[in-house]
């Protein structure tokens, strides 16, 4: 890969990654379809990082299918699959890592010590090994895509970023891997956190609601689910992620929520100027 991504880079040709751990979804190949314009090569990676997780995560039961994988991609107009093993990505006396300090803090940050560092180390690797000039991240892992934002900004990193929305299943659910985890009994339990960041997109809409009583209210119809135990509700500051207590103009929802033993993490921008500017550039 480090080969072919050089000899592209020095014949002036383009190449677009968009870096995922596999089980691929429309999610997924949506960010392939916003690399479209942006370079020569489409390319995606599969490969579950296996830093990013934590002792007691699940690692060992995230769903794998690589030859599916690389069927949807190519269907979907990838050129390009990077598959690395783990010994590869990290050799016997591997010993660099990447830590993006105040952003990797609050959020899943407080509930998964180590994830962003992981996330942050396998994506500058990626893009090194790729040689890539595109690489486009989804706005359902937000704080990632922040952290990623900084990285790239911190280490003067020559790589555009694209960001790409939820795609969500027809009920509102986020598309995520970690959905094959779920129980019939779950997933029906689960459409209650899409109704949750719906719920709080209107009424910070209307303005009448503090953020105290947005976040109460998420929790009260997340917790209306005997099969739900949310792990976070928070609004912050877009930006910062930082816990925002005055009015509501522009600010991100963020919650992790546990389907029985099935965490899932979705968000929302809400507020009167809720437009995404991660959206129009990174
Ligand atoms: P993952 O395979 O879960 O590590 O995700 C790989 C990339 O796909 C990340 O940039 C995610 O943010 C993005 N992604 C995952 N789920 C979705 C979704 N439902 N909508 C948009 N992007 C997503």
């Amino acid at each position: 890969m480090t080969e072919i991504g050089a000899s592209l880079k020095r014949n002036g040709e383009r190449l677009g990654l968009v870096p995922t751990m596999g089980y691929l979804h429309e999610g997924h190949l949506s960010l392939l379809r916003l690399l479209d314009g942006k370079c020569d090569i489409k390319s995606a990676s599969v490969f579950v990082n296996p830093i990013q997780f934590g002792k007691g995560e699940d690692i060992e039961r995230y769903p794998r299918d690589e030859a599916r994988d690389v069927e949807r991609l190519v269907q979907s107009g990838c050129n390009l699959v990077f598959c690395p093993d783990a010994t590869s990505m990290y050799p016997r006396g591997y010993q660099t890592y990447v830590d993006v300090t105040g952003l990797s803090e609050p959020l899943c940050g407080k509930y998964r010590p180590g994830h962003f560092r992981g996330v942050a180390t396998v994506v500058l690797r990626l893009f090194q090994i790729t040689h890539c000039s595109t690489a486009a991240f989804g706005l359902k892992d937000y704080q990632q895509a922040l952290v990623i934002r900084q990285m790239v900004r911190d280490l003067n990193l020559d790589v555009e970023l694209v960001f790409g929305s939820t795609i969500r299943e027809p009920d509102g659910l986020a598309m995520s891997s970690r959905n094959a985890y779920l129980s019939k009994e779950e997933r029906i339990a689960a459409q209650a956190i899409p109704r949750a960041l719906k719920w709080a997109e209107s009424h910070a809409d209307k303005g009448n609601k503090t953020p105290v009583e947005i976040r109460n209210g998420i929790n009260e119809i997340l917790m209306s689910e005997p099969l739900l135990k949310p792990q976070y509700v928070e609004i912050v500051d877009v930006d910062t992620l930082m816990p925002v207590s005055g009015e509501i103009r522009r600010v991100l929802v963020a919650v992790a929520v546990y389907a029985g033993s099935t965490r899932l993490i979705d968000n929302q921008v809400i507020g009167p100027e809720s437009e995404c500017n991660l959206l129009k550039k990174a």
